[in-house]
């Protein structure tokens, strides 16, 4: 077995069970920046974030950061600056998710060697799969009708699009697809959908019980909010800006639910094997086994 020296620096929950797994393969693990019950007595916690200096690899943060700042620690006290990272990840081969083109060029800049998981196609679309069940289960938890017979509209055909339409169809929804290019919309008709092109997507909004949206570009403005139902359900999946102005919607008073990081928090174990699984892949192409 190799035991490799592996960091995890902050995270949510996916994390933790991340660092079960590793400590499972009996890697070294060392925990900075996360504090949870179950982080295995095997690991080790660090009481610095110096003392992961010594790791070869690095498990950061999905997203990374989320005011540009400082690392997401959203299980901890403490306060890692994105500087004071970059002082210990020199060295090391960090794994993250969801860099923002600024920190995308910050790293660079610092010559820090590093993956984003959310640039693998494998691990967006392994990763679609909690995120869809989870916005179903927004949905549910937040309306009073069943997905069975209801008007669905998903906006975005991609990774996310795709799979959470399959599951609505599957659960008996009516399920409407919007797209913008003339493939997508074909596919969209030939799965069952109803496609709907994003230049008519304004004559379509009234009949929704919900909307899903997985467009990180807004798509729906303020004319746009006034033709939809006062019923609808707008499930926001998308990350910033997201599809929709969410002061608009409460004015316009649009139940608007926003659904971020979904994996870590409906399905954190799963979504903890995806990480493991994308990480295992990076290691092989660099000649080293997980
Ligand atoms: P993706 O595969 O890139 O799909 C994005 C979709 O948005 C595509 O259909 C794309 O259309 C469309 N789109 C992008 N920009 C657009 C624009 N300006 N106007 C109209 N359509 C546009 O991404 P994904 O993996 O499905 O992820 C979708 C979003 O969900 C991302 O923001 C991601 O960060 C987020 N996400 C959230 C969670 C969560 O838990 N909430 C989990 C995973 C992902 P084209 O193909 O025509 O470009």
């Amino acid at each position: 077995m190799n035991h490799l020296p592996i960091a995890i620096i902050g995270g949510d929950l996916r994390f933790v069970r991340l660092c079960q797994l590793l400590i499972d393969k009996g890697h070294n693990v060392y925990v900075y920046g996360i504090s949870h019950p179950d982080i295995p007595n095997q690991a080790t916690i660090c009481s610095s974030l110096e003392d992961v200096k010594k790791c070869k690899y690095i498990i950061a943060p999905i997203p990374f950061s989320k005011d540009n700042n400082t690392l997401f620690t959203p299980l901890s006290n403490v306060s890692i600056s994105i500087e004071q990272f970059f002082l210990v990840a020199n060295n090391s081969f960090v794994l993250l998710g969801a860099l923002n083109n600024n920190l995308k060029l910050l790293f660079k800049k610092h010559n820090i060697q590093y993956k984003d998981l959310m640039d693998m196609d494998e691990a967006a679309i392994l990763n679609a799969i909690p995120t869809a069940e989870g916005a179903i289960q927004y949905a549910m938890q937040n309306s009073e009708i069943t997905l069975h017979d209801s008007q669905c509209l998903v906006l975005g055909f991609g990774r996310c699009g795709k799979i959470l339409a399959h599951k609505l169809y599957g659960l008996g929804a009516n399920v409407s697809v919007e797209a913008r290019s003339s493939k997508d919309l074909a596919f969209i008709s030939t799965y069952g959908y109803t496609p709907i092109p994003l230049k008519d997507l304004k004559n379509h909004l009234d009949k929704y019980h919900f909307i899903f949206n997985t467009i990180p570009a807004i798509v729906l403005d303020t004319e746009a909010i006034k033709k939809m139902s006062k019923d609808t359900v707008y499930i926001e999946l998308a990350s910033a800006p997201g599809g929709i102005d969410p002061c608009a919607t409460k004015t316009l008073g649009i139940n608007y639910i926003p659904a971020p990081s979904l994996p870590g928090k409906v399905a954190p174990k799963s979504a903890a094997k995806i990480i493991y699984h994308c990480f295992s892949l990076i290691l092989h192409d660099m000649g080293e086994f997980l």
